[in-house]
């Protein structure tokens, strides 16, 4: 059996979700709603999606839609069905019964229900139907986030399950974790109890929410919305559903209850309309004084909001054992919340899951965790664990590493797959040199190199990994959730402040002279991106000779943004590539022109199929959906080539003043149209300098080096001014591009 032809029934956040995640996978799929106008209309948000739900435009082709009374008949034709319908076990019930009658004999029938157990769920089906029938839950949005949890019931058919697991991991490109019929699975199990402890504790505590929220967050392994973050952007009332669910489900003494209790001041947030980002604001909030927008927080113990203040932990990495040692009450609230979170999810071991690492997995995949609790546990070590903790009555696991106290307790990791990842390969492979901002590894007859700083921005250190690890075959790839958003923004301007710009100018060189070497070194260099491959994310990776990309990407070269040109070889990549085209064979100016409007906009792509045009990327370079296959895809890229021959360095012949004067034209109808102002106007003058090849004409020809040279001199000119230092420091600051 083969999954060729799937049904939605329920076009809402979910169901609109996955088809399009399999529009993605290029299987078609008919979305069925209570009417078609419903169906019709999740076809159009899908497609106006923001993060894009789909990988290109043109993938809502494969997806039909239609209404559950005239169009019922299409479930005949589906080789798996899923319902994602409310959560309501009468109107579940009811569809149950119309797909059983309706289906074709074997067809796999599924529920996306993330609180209703599959006892339940199949409780009216025949033993027959029961063996096709499971639960598949999908995390919003499904083509980000990677959990998807399967429970079958006693009947499942396992060689099915398996079938249906495969698809999800190869096609949808999902982390498929089989799961017991327990309350919220694994991962909200545990998420949802993790978020809570971090609540009740800063209300405990007196930790302000911006405090819980930078400790909460990066330096515990935690993507940076925090627990209050997070809470608003999942909707408070939303939460206050799930913990409701939570308390009815769970039994009376399972530590959940304690936290899960109403909190008066949340109760009030949801009656006076503050549900979080998509009603008036929740513990965070925009306000608008003077005409300014203005980001307040709630103060827990009043409830009054106040301009939010940033909270400075004085560490930016993620080292745990720095973090629970502080002698403050940073250090006591993290340890609190890890010591409990720890607790609770040991205490699911056996009952839960016999397996412990497939809760680390889960919170990997379904709440972008850089390690689950137990890796937490490991990496404090065991024995300073159980010399810090008070009690773990009843709790077998710990009771039983309490007597071992073995350090070694973790062994492999990402046991729910049986794809070679990066992560299982890590722990076998030799660290060769383990810097700040990477690691390399040896793993057989190649390297690893794994980018590791915030945002995995690059700076003097990663540079300097990339170019040691050539002596061997390599892959960049890593485990975090960017691949590189760019050059180390801070770390540049760290320099600048002090006036130190021959540093930065060294930099840069040394960035060009690595770029160059990772594109002739006499061996094959893969790169294997997933989120953010912005600026110099994007050089490395243009540098290197082969590319695996995951199908979530955001891609391109963003420098003019913050004032700057790229620099580390970006213009001369860009034109080489458009060079390489048919247009250009006919016409001198036509690389530079199309490379000065990418660049000069700043233009990004948000997957590879839409990186293509900009040639971002390739033709040739592969395009995965599962994220954990990057890492096998990019090692047979290696074995495939093993008689790699670098390629030979090209030349660039270019029009100089000729095709200036008509990208100078266009910036001056720009800044006439007041679309740039005079600083953008500079750095536009800067770009054309560069693309159009300087003091040159199309009877010179120009070396990589030229170009290399045309692109730091016009950098550190950009650098200097005063307006392109206010642009980067104000993104440092935000977050966030300075407008005009
Ligand atoms: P939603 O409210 O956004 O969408 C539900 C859709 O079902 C609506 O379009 C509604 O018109 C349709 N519907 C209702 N009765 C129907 C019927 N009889 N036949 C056909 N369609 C019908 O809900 P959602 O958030 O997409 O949730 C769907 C399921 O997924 C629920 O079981 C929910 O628990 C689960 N889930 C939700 C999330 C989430 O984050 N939203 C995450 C995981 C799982």
């Amino acid at each position: 059996m083969e999954i060729k032809k799937v049904v939605v029934i329920g076009s809402g956040t979910m169901g609109s979700g996955i088809a399009a995640q399999l529009c993605n996978a290029n299987i078609p799929v008919t979305l069925l709603d209570l009417t078609n106008e419903i169906s019709e209309k999740a076809r159009e948000r899908i497609k106006k999606s923001r993060p894009p739900l789909l990988i290109d435009k043109s993938k809502i082709n494969n997806i039909n839609v239609g209404n559950i009374n005239d169009n019922f008949n299409l479930v005949k034709e589906a080789d798996w069905i899923v319902e994602a319908v409310v959560e309501r076990i009468d109107i579940k019930h009811s569809i149950y019964e119309k797909i059983f009658k309706e289906r074709k004999s074997g067809s796999i029938v599924s529920s996306n229900t993330s609180s209703i157990p599959i006892s339940v769920l199949s409780e009216k089906l025949s033993i027959e139907d029961k063996k096709d029938f499971c639960i598949t839950h999908f995390f919003n949005p499904v083509r980000y986030m990677d959990l998807l949890e399967i429970v079958k019931n006693e009947n499942s058919d396992l060689t099915k399950i398996n079938l249906l697991k495969k698809f999800c991991e190869n096609n949808l490109g999902k982390g498929a974790i089989i799961c017991g019929d327990t309350p919220g699975f694994l991962g909200n199990r545990v998420g949802v109890f993790a978020m809570q402890v971090a609540m009740t504790e800063a209300f405990k505590m007196k930790l302000s929410i911006e405090e819980a929220d930078a400790i909460f967050g990066r330096p515990m392994g935690i993507p940076k919305t925090g627990v209050f973050g997070l809470y608003d952007l999942i909707g408070i009332d939303l939460m206050a559903d799930v913990l409701k669910s939570f308390i009815k489900e769970l039994p009376e003494k399972d530590d959940f209850q304690e936290v899960a209790k109403e909190i008066p001041l949340v109760k009030k947030l949801i009656d006076s309309g503050y549900t979080g980002r998509k009603g008036k604001g929740g513990f965070y909030r925009m306000n608008k004084v003077d005409d300014k927008k203005i980001l307040e927080a709630i103060n827990l113990e009043t409830g009054e909001y106040f301009t939010t203040k940033k909270i400075d932990i004085k560490s930016d990495k993620t080292n745990l054992n720095e973090l629970i040692d502080r002698k403050d009450k940073y250090g006591d609230y993290a340890w609190s919340v890890i010591s409990k979170i720890i607790k609770y999810s040991s205490s699911l071991i056996p009952s839960v899951t016999d397996k412990f690492n497939d809760i680390d997995e889960a919170m990997r995949l379904g709440f972008n965790w850089t390690r689950g609790p137990f890796e937490m546990l490991k990496e404090i070590g065991v024995k300073k664990f159980f010399e810090k903790i008070d009690n773990f009555e009843n709790n077998k696991f710990l009771e039983s590493l309490s007597k071992t106290k073995d350090e070694n307790f973790y062994g492999e990791r990402q046991k729910y797959t049986e794809i070679e990842t990066l992560g299982k390969i890590k722990p076998k492979a030799l660290i060769l040199d383990k810097e700040d901002s990477a690691n390399i590894y040896r793993f057989k007859d190649f390297n690893i190199v794994e980018f590791k700083t915030k945002a995995n921005a690059l700076d003097y250190n990663s540079m300097d990994c990339l170019k040691k690890a050539t002596d061997k075959p390599l892959i960049i790839i890593n485990e975090s959730m960017q691949f590189s958003a760019g050059v180390n923004l801070t770390y540049a301007m760290n320099f600048a402040d002090k006036g130190n710009f021959q540093s930065i100018e060294k930099f840069v060189k040394y960035f060009q002279e690595t770029c160059k070497h990772l594109k002739y070194s006499k061996h094959p260099v893969v790169s294997a991106p997933s989120g953010l491959v912005l600026g110099g994310g994007f050089e490395v990776l243009s540098h290197s000779n082969f590319v695996a990309s995951h199908t979530n990407i955001v891609i391109g070269l963003v420098e003019t943004i913050v004032g700057l040109i790229p620099a580390g070889g970006g213009c001369k990549e860009m034109l080489w590539r458009w060079s390489q085209s048919e247009e250009a064979k006919n016409d001198p100016d036509f690389a530079p022109l199309k490379v000065f409007e990418i660049i000069g906009y700043g233009k990004t792509a948000t997957s590879p199929v839409e990186a293509e045009p900009l040639k971002y990327l390739l033709p040739e370079n592969k395009k995965v959906m599962s994220r954990n296959s990057l890492f096998s895809v990019s090692r047979k890229i290696l074995d495939d080539n093993k008689n790699f021959t670098p390629p030979k360095e090209g030349k660039f012949k270019l029009s100089g003043d000729k095709v200036r004067k008509k990208m100078m034209n266009s910036l001056e109808k720009l800044y006439e149209e007041k679309k740039i102002l005079e600083h953008g106007l500079e750095v536009g003058k800067e770009l054309a300098y560069v693309l159009s090849g300087g003091n040159t004409d199309l009877n010179k020809e120009l070396t990589e080096d030229d170009l290399f040279k045309l692109e730091l001199n016009a950098f550190m000119k950009l650098f200097q001014t005063k307006k392109t230092q206010e642009r980067i420091k104000h993104t440092l600051l935000t977050g966030k591009p300075l407008v005009n």
